[in-house]
């Protein structure tokens, strides 16, 4: 019979979640640990590390887990990449659920960053006033650049203020729609907009708003991941885990 750990951290893994359970396929959702108060979901629930690739492989065998669905987000690629590691060791059949990367539209004024880092390295040297769409994680290199203001956005207050010398902070839960987005960028004076290219839908309005706005984005590109088995559909998980249940497709893959 499947056991499944799905690895979350996003609305895919939620979806998938509520698939599991309305099909009875064992399945646990994991959890980082990043945010305070997550949702209820209908399986049950671990949070925390594992301890890298050899603590995720035990943990695989400890619980006698058959298939890992990684369905984290797709810039957290050091889960993902332990993912792959560790489903290889442990001999478990592994598919990630992804979600497709934005791509710009007419009226849409973008330009590429590598990475943060690279993000940071493309900002003008006339103060800006910046919102940082990126989570609390990422934003105190942008402290290297000091003369610009930033509008932060997280799901949950910090325990300290971020190092940021200029900055305002929103604390809000999304969804946001096209109008909150806007109402958002346009009362913060906001004249450039950095973001991850996350794909999906939760996270989108903030690039309609800017296009809506006129306003530039800076989009950073997402970060290389091993060859995987993907699919962007959560049904088309559940398909392949009764697949890979029947027809031992090669492990780890
Ligand atoms: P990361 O850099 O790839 O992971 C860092 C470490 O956090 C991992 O090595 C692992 O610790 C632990 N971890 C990450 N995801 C986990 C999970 N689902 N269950 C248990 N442990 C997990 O990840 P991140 O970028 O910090 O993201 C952390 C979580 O937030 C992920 O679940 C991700 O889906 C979610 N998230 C991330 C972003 C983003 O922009 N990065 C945005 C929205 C949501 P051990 O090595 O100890 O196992």
């Amino acid at each position: 019979m499947p056991n499944i750990l799905l690895l979350g951290g996003t609305t895919e893994a939620s979806t998938l979640a509520r698939l599991l359970a309305a099909h009875g396929t064992a399945a646990v959702l994991s959890y980082a640990g990043r945010t305070e108060s997550p949702r209820p979901q209908p399986i049950p629930v671990r949070v925390g590390g594992f301890g890298g690739v050899s603590g995720l492989a035990a943990y695989l065998r400890e619980h006698r887990v058959t298939h890992l669905v990684d369905a984290t987000h797709p810039f957290a690629a050091t889960m993902s990449e332990n993912a792959v590691a560790a489903a290889r060791i442990a001999g478990v059949h592994l598919a990630a659920l992804t979600r497709p990367a934005w791509e710009p539209g007419p009226g849409d004024d973008w330009t590429a960053a590598a990475d943060i880092a690279g993000a940071v390295a493309l900002l003008p040297e006339t103060p800006r006033r910046i919102m940082l769409a990126l989570g609390r994680m990422h934003v105190e290199v942008f402290a290297a650049r000091p003369q610009h203001h930033y509008l932060l956005r997280f799901v949950d207050a910090p325990a300290q203020p971020p190092a940021l010398l200029r900055h305002t902070l929103v604390v809000d839960r999304g969804p946001f729609s096209l109008d909150d987005d806007t109402r958002l960028l346009h009362d913060h004076a906001i004249d450039l907009l950095v973001c991850k290219n996350a794909g999906g839908t939760g996270a989108q309005a903030k690039l309609a708003a800017a296009r809506r706005l006129g306003l530039p984005v800076l989009m950073i590109q997402r970060p290389r991941l091993p060859a995987r088995t993907e699919f962007q559909r959560p049904e088309d998980v559940l398909d392949w885990i009764a697949h890979a249940a029947s027809s031992g497709t090669e492990r780890g893959v």
